[in-house]
């Protein structure tokens, strides 16, 4: 971390802004800090959006009376519910609120709010590194208020709660999500005690709503190395309470004296490998659940060994009540993640044997415009150690994308429509709708991505009314249009 001298952080503090407010601060009588996450941003260096203020009185009185020194430049929201007022400045938000104690009862993430000093409100915080305060007012401008050594644990890169960590979680368990996020986004570790006390509070979790999960989840999923999220998940227990799915992936079984790899770690690998390549995170969640049937069809075959045959299926029939109780969008993106799921295996397979036109132009045919991160997913997916069996593998893709490419440039399958569609066949032979039309349409469906016939409509057309004649004696009523 970036080490500020007092005259430093003074200068930090001595934007337009904060100078306004410590002024108007002044003038009012209030004591004024910036407090949280963006303390914590600062001292790292990193960027920080929005601004939190606590003063000890009224954030409300504090924000108008700044709002109204502005003048027109300036958008002001009050919450009088929460005593909160928001301003926006020159593409800076910043959040005022009185400084407060907060007391919790059993059943709620909401607590009881009373006024009280900056020492309450830094008590109320998460964590250390969270609970940094720099004051505003002029005579002390730039002095860090930090009662839980907040800087020492930015420096050796912990998360511990500032009270007793079992208090902390059990008001709001919330933050045991929390926890797990800024270990994972800022690569921090866990301080022991704030640790077990994830795993002695894990329960208390259910009094928080899926969506709130999700949000921390979702940071954890969009952080550079995602594992390192996943991994403290399990070990405290939350995981198998969020998503037992992929917590039931952490089973090694042995037989014979043959063992099946890990499949959580596994996983983990193939989420970190994705999340280098692509910051789309729903080809992130792909990666992370794209293994979850596995342990639904795991057998033992004593001539073959560890077996896990049609895991993508029964994997991809999962996604969507998972999606439900997760409450994650029940759109298009999860019929990407079931679709991704559900394909995983497929350019495997076909790298694994020859690569054939045909097994490409069916592989593209289903995947669509899915086509390049159903790749890289499963280039993600190769994990082996065996660096022979590795290399072999990636060369196989690397032929499966050239051929996708040709195929795609020649036959233009990504958006399959068939050239021939049931109107003009039922119009062809007098046909009203009936099982002959369904036939046909899928034997020219075939016919095309197995490559017996081009892509075309005149050659389609001709394919048509051969196998109408063959299979069903069926002669043209109409002329065909062409
Ligand atoms: P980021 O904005 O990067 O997610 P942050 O630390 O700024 O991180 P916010 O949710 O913006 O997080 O909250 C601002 C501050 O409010 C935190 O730094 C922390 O001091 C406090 N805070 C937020 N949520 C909680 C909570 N559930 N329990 C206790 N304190 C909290
Ligand atoms: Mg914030």
């Amino acid at each position: 971390m970036q080490h500020f001298s007092p005259e430093e952080l003074k200068d930090k503090v001595s934007t337009p802004m904060f100078q306004l407010i410590g002024q108007v601060a002044d003038e009012l009588g209030m004591e004024c800090y910036v407090i949280g996450g963006y303390v914590r941003d600062l001292l790292m260096n990193r960027p920080s959006k929005d601004i939190d203020v606590v003063v000890k009185g009224s954030g409300i009185a504090i924000a108008e009376a700044v709002k109204a020194r502005i003048g027109h430049g300036a958008h002001l929201s009050v919450f009088r519910n929460f005593g909160t007022a928001q301003l926006k400045w020159k593409g800076q938000e910043v959040e005022f609120v009185g400084a407060r104690r907060e007391s919790y009862t059993h059943d709620s993430r909401k607590p009881i709010v009373e006024d009280g000093t900056l020492e309450d409100d830094q008590n109320r915080r998460d964590f250390t590194i969270n609970a940094l305060a720099i004051c505003l007012n002029h005579d002390r401008l730039g002095e860090l208020v930090d009662p839980f050594g907040g800087v020492m644990d930015i420096e050796d890169g912990i998360i511990a709660t500032p009270l007793d960590p079992d208090i902390t979680f059990s008001d709001d368990p919330l933050r045991m999500m929390r926890c797990v996020r800024f270990a994972t986004t800022l690569h921090f570790q866990i301080e022991e005690e704030t640790f077990e006390a994830l795993g002695r509070n894990r329960e208390r979790l259910k009094i928080v709503s899926a969506e709130r999960i999700i949000v921390e989840l979702n940071k954890i999923m969009m952080s550079d190395q995602p594992s390192r999220g996943f991994v403290e998940l399990q070990r405290s227990g939350l995981l198998e309470l969020i998503l037992p799915e992929v917590a039931a992936l952490d089973v090694v079984e042995t037989k014979n004296g043959r063992s099946h790899k890990n499949n959580f770690y596994h996983t983990l690998e193939v989420l970190d490998n994705v999340a280098r390549l692509s910051d789309n995170l729903y080809l992130r969640w792909a990666a992370l659940l794209h293994d979850i049937g596995k342990p639904l069809c795991k057998r033992w075959e004593p001539l073959v060994g560890w077996t896990f045959h049609n895991h993508n299926y029964l994997g991809a029939k999962l996604i969507p009540p998972l999606f439900r109780r997760l409450k994650l969008p029940l759109d298009e993106r999860m019929k990407y993640v079931k679709k991704l799921v559900d394909l995983h295996m497929r350019p495997i397979a076909i790298a694994d044997d020859i690569v054939t036109d045909s097994a490409v132009r069916r592989l593209l045919f289903e995947a669509g415009n899915d086509i390049d991160d159903l790749m890289t997913l499963c280039e993600a997916d190769i994990t082996s150690r065996n660096e022979t069996k590795k290399r072999n593998f990636l060369n196989n893709f690397k032929l499966v994308r050239i051929k996708l490419k040709d195929i795609e440039e020649k036959d233009r399958i990504r958006n399959f429509q068939p050239p021939v569609d049931g109107e003009e066949i039922m119009h062809l032979f007098g046909l009203t709708p009936c099982r002959e039309v369904g036939v046909l349409k899928t034997e020219l469906k075939d016919g095309i991505l197995d490559g017996k016939i081009p892509n075309e409509h005149d050659p389609a057309l001709a394919f048509v009314i051969q196998r109408a004649k063959e299979l069903f004696q069926l002669e043209v009523k109409e002329t065909p249009a062409s």
